[in-house]
């Protein structure tokens, strides 16, 4: 037992309580009879000094009696008077007697009682006088007429000393003082001379008749009691006093002894009950000890021993409420502590498995029950997926029924007890696979009014669930509910981090770690893969013309599509916008590697051409590819993405819908691209772009009909470069349309200045890019420009290459349709390198067709060629358009062109492009070039 429990603060108190109840009465006892004993000490010590006194007086008394009876005796004896007479012989032995005459004691007396001592002579009474001439020579006499009717016969005395009136020194009382004093406190006589003087100074008892008195002496303290002796009425004298002293030590010696003793005894019966109260106490209180030592273990949350104490009192019936009340603390806590262990685990998790797995594995711990499951209930369906451990703690999981009249049920109870065999066990219960003889007790996990899931626990023996259970177990339910909401959101936040909202395919986070393992393992079995980086193209068109939820919708359809093309191997994810990338797997040969991943390309081009249709729209898309190799093109995610992203950029550059791999040369282009973009906006700056022109020739007439403006750029150090070497790049720079506006006003001012100068002026055509015709304001635009220079409709016209319309035919056919009403001409340039087909282009508001020169150059030697030419051109009248041929550079072409009835011809055989003063002189002449042999009876057929 610990110490400081079995002197403790009650303990304590207790004793303190017991000795003041103990020591008051005895004090006050004590003092009482202690006062009692003393003051009857002292009464007892007076008395004896009074008796003392008393005795000596009287004995004092008695011996002059004697002396006087002696004396009265002697007064008639003769030998007596012989002895008075003179002789002395007959004297001796008679002592102090003599004979005094009555002048010796009236010498004696003085006047001052001259007259009394003679008559109670006379009357034969006896006299105690003091005779002598100095107060120090005086002597005590007792005295007698020897005849009282005749003094003359002298007078008997006898001389009083310290035996005849304290008796023989053999018997005084050696231990007393005994004191005779005159009336004046003279020292008569004396046993101890020295004592006696030390009280005569005292001035206390004077006048008293008898007392007590202390003085010191020698350093002794004396105590005396003293009491007057009367001798007036029967010797004639003043009274004395006698005095008895002895030293107080010798007096109270008893009384000290007793109160010595007396406070010994005191001391000790506290002592005795001091220690008799301390025991009696500790042994009271030493159940309290016990307690108060498993109040200390409970506080060290040491729950293991109970306290144990059998003293049938109500210490016993405290120690039994704490043992309970530290069993179910201890039990309380130990559940607190396995909740926030649960806690913490549960809420660290982030998947749903993981928290199901704690919660089967440690449930026990703070509910008990011998077999556990767990079911997520289906919010939307009447379904539960129920959970529960295998032996070897393997999380296994089955589908059951969950009718929504049981989610009804939990949402208002808080637990449902069910015995296993009863008929309406729920399928969510024998989904567990436990025995169905057990019981089953099942509690709500709920959220937010949502049942999302049951913690069924099992019993062999039909649980007891308190109220204190219940609570425990709703408690722990929301904890469950907690962690499971937290790990939803947590996925959800996942998710989102990882996978691109719109098509749910992982996001450039996700692609970039996913490629970083994919170059671990293949790295590891020295393998090669590739990287597709998808760009589509004109999406922003989609997106522009048709609104966003059609440009979302058109990304989604195109993502399920390029998952359909995929490998299991391959996997597809979208970096934003409109890219993708593809990780294909390869082989560990590098050539098969490109052939494999080529071919997936070539499906993504495949899959991205064909047309779909979004809310009612046909949109083609087409899309271009770039193409990485690892480890050729880059050993980590960041370098193989970004070579690829400049294979695409050169894919584009190409023109779309193509594919191209990386190469180190490319990246150079890509370089040069770049570089380039700067040189055109410098040269827009600069204004070293012009114009040339070529004419457009009739067929028969073989006059000038028109003219195409055609861009040059006049570049400081590379001299006159061909659009064929900016177009393209400027176009997927981005800055077509800046070159496009300027070409467009050039033209047309050129148009003004030769009308102002007075030239015959002919039609002017300007290549519109697709970009341009994409513009809101091209028609604003072209307006403007017509007002600005005052020109007609009909001095201008727009090449539009047919690829361009074909892609987006509707709002094509919309903007053309406005610009021809103004009364400008539009002719679709290239024509037959696209995909449309003739009955097709009537659809479109076009005035003519420009037959690529590609149909022209082998016109002569290939009949295919002179087949297609010739029926487009029939079709062509039909649907009341003219025909243009591009590239004639022969006069053969230009035969045959003129007898298929093609209206005008573009082409070196005429001229080719010419800078501005040259054409403008050409146009000066106003002349016809030579016309073909036989062209006009061709005409005219
Ligand atoms: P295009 O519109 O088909 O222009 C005709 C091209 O064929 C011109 O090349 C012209 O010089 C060339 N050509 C004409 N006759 C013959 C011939 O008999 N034989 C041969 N081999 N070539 C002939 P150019 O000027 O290099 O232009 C190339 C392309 O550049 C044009 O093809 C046009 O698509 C584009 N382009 C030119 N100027 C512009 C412009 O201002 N804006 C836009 N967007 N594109 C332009
Ligand atoms: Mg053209
Ligand atoms: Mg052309």
């Amino acid at each position: 037992m610990p110490d400081k429990t079995w002197f403790g603060k009650i303990t304590r108190r207790l004793f303190l309580v017991f000795l003041l109840f103990a020591l008051v009465p005895t004090t006050v006892l004590t003092f009482l009879s202690f006062r009692y004993i003393s003051n009857e000490s002292t009464r007892q010590v007076n008395r004896l000094q009074d008796e003392q006194v008393g005795v000596m007086v009287d004995s004092l008394l008695g011996r002059l009696t004697v002396l006087n009876e002696r004396l009265s005796y002697l007064a008639e004896d003769e030998e007596l008077q012989l002895a008075v007479d003179g002789d002395a012989e007959a004297a001796s032995g008679k002592e102090r007697y003599s004979v005094l005459s009555i002048a010796d004691l009236e010498a004696a007396q003085g006047s001052r009682e001259s007259a009394f001592p003679a008559a109670r002579l006379r009357d034969g009474g006896v006299l105690l006088v003091h005779i002598g001439a100095a107060p120090a020579e005086k002597k005590v006499y007792l005295v007698r007429a020897i005849d009282p009717g005749d003094f003359s016969a002298g007078l008997a005395a006898f001389q009083l000393d310290v035996t005849s009136v304290l008796g023989e020194p053999d018997s005084w009382d050696l231990r007393l003082a005994s004191c005779v004093y005159d009336e004046q406190s003279k020292v008569l006589f004396a046993t101890e001379a020295g004592v006696c003087k030390a009280f005569a100074g005292l001035d206390a008892y004077r006048g008293n008749y008898r007392g007590l008195a202390t003085t010191n002496h020698e350093g002794v303290e004396y105590y005396a009691g003293y009491k007057s002796i009367y001798l007036g009425s029967v010797y004639g004298a003043h009274d004395w006093r006698a005095l008895v002293a002895r030293p107080s030590m010798e007096i109270f010696a008893a009384s000290e002894e007793f109160k010595r003793d007396f406070f010994s005894l005191v001391l000790l019966v506290v002592l005795l009950i001091s220690l008799v109260s301390i025991f009696l106490i500790r042994r009271q209180m030493s159940p309290l000890g016990q307690i108060m030592a498993g109040i200390e273990r409970v506080a060290r949350k040491d729950y293991g021993r109970a306290v144990e104490v059998s003293s049938g009192d109500e210490f016993e019936e405290l120690a039994d409420a704490f043992n309970g009340m530290s069993e179910r603390v201890a039990h309380q806590l130990l559940t607190q502590a396995s909740m926030s262990e649960i806690d913490q685990l549960i809420l660290s998790r982030v998947k749903k498995e993981d928290i199901i797995q704690i919660v089967l594995e440690q449930t026990r711990a703070v509910l008990p029950a011998d077999n556990i499951a767990m079911v997520l209930v289906q919010q939307d369906a009447e379904l539960a997926e129920v959970y529960r451990l295998s032996g070897a703690d393997e999380l296994i999981h089955t589908g059951a029924q969950f009718e929504s009249s049981l989610r009804q049920r939990f949402m208002q109870d808080d637990y449902l007890l069910l015995q296993g065999t009863d008929s309406e066990t729920p399928h969510y219960i024998t989904a567990t696979e436990i025995p169905s003889r057990f019981y089953f007790q099942s509690i709500p996990v709920r959220q937010e009014d949502e049942l999302i899931a049951l913690i069924v626990l099992a019993f062999k023996q039909c649980p007891e669930f308190g109220e204190d259970d219940v609570t425990l177990a709703q408690n722990y339910a929301d904890r469950i509910a907690v962690a499971l909401a937290n790990a939803e959101w947590e996925q959800r936040l996942y998710r989102q981090a990882h996978y691109d909202g719109l098509t749910g395919l992982p996001n450039r986070m996700s692609f970039l770690d996913r490629l970083g393992q994919n170059i671990t393992r293949v790295e590891r079995q020295q393998e090669t893969m590739g990287i597709l980086f998808i760009d589509l193209d004109n999406f922003k068109l989609v997106n522009d013309t048709l609104g966003h939820p059609v440009g979302d919708e058109f990304i989604k359809l195109v993502a399920a599509r390029f998952e359909d093309c995929m490998r299991a191997e391959d996997s597809v994810s979208r970096l934003g916008g409109d890219e993708f990338v593809i990780t294909a797997a390869g082989s560990a040969d590098h050539e098969l590697t490109v052939a494999s991943v080529s071919r997936v390309a070539n499906r993504i081009l495949e899959a991205a051409a064909r047309p779909l249709t979004v809310e009612g729209h046909e949109i083609r898309a087409s899309a271009s590819i770039g193409i990485a190799i690892y480890p050729k093109d880059g050993s980590d995610p960041e370098t193989l993405l970004k070579n690829a992203d400049t294979a695409m950029y050169h894919a584009k550059s190409m023109g779309r819908g193509k594919f191209q791999f990386y190469s180190s040369e490319l990246n150079a282009q890509l370089l040069e691209l770049m570089r380039l973009s700067t040189d055109i906006r410098n040269a827009l700056e600069q204004h070293e772009f012009e114009l040339h022109y070529q004419p457009k020739v009739d067929t028969y007439s073989a006059r000038i009909v028109g003219a195409e403006a055609l861009v040059r750029w006049n570049h400081p150090s590379r001299g006159l470069v061909r659009p064929d070497e900016f177009i393209k790049a400027a176009e997927g720079l981005g800055l077509i349309s800046a070159i496009g506006d300027w070409t467009l006003e050039a033209a047309c001012r050129q148009q003004r200045d030769w009308r102002n100068s007075g030239v015959v002026p002919v039609r002017v055509a300007v290549n519109i890019s697709a970009v341009q015709l994409q513009q809101d304001e091209m028609f604003a635009k072209i307006d403007s420009l017509l007002t600005k220079y005052n020109l007609e409709g009909a001095d201008l016209e727009l090449e539009i290459t047919e690829n361009l319309l074909v892609q987006d035919m509707e709002s094509a056919v919309k903007v053309l349709s406005q610009i021809r009403s103004l009364g400008v001409a539009v002719s679709i340039d290239d024509y037959g390198t696209g995909y449309s087909s003739l009955s097709y282009m009537k659809e479109l508001p076009v005035d003519t067709l420009k037959l690529d020169s590609c149909f022209i150059i082998d016109l002569c030697e290939d009949s295919a060629d002179q087949a297609i030419v010739n029926s487009t051109i029939v079709l062509a009248r039909n649907l009341n358009m003219k025909v243009l041929a591009e590239g004639v550079e022969t006069e053969g072409q230009l035969q045959i062109l003129a007898s298929y009835g093609c209206n005008e011809i573009q082409g070196h055989y005429f001229s080719q492009a010419l800078p501005e003063q040259e054409f403008t002189a050409l146009l000066k002449m106003d002349q016809p070039f030579a016309a073909p042999e036989g062209s006009q009876a061709l005409a005219d057929s």
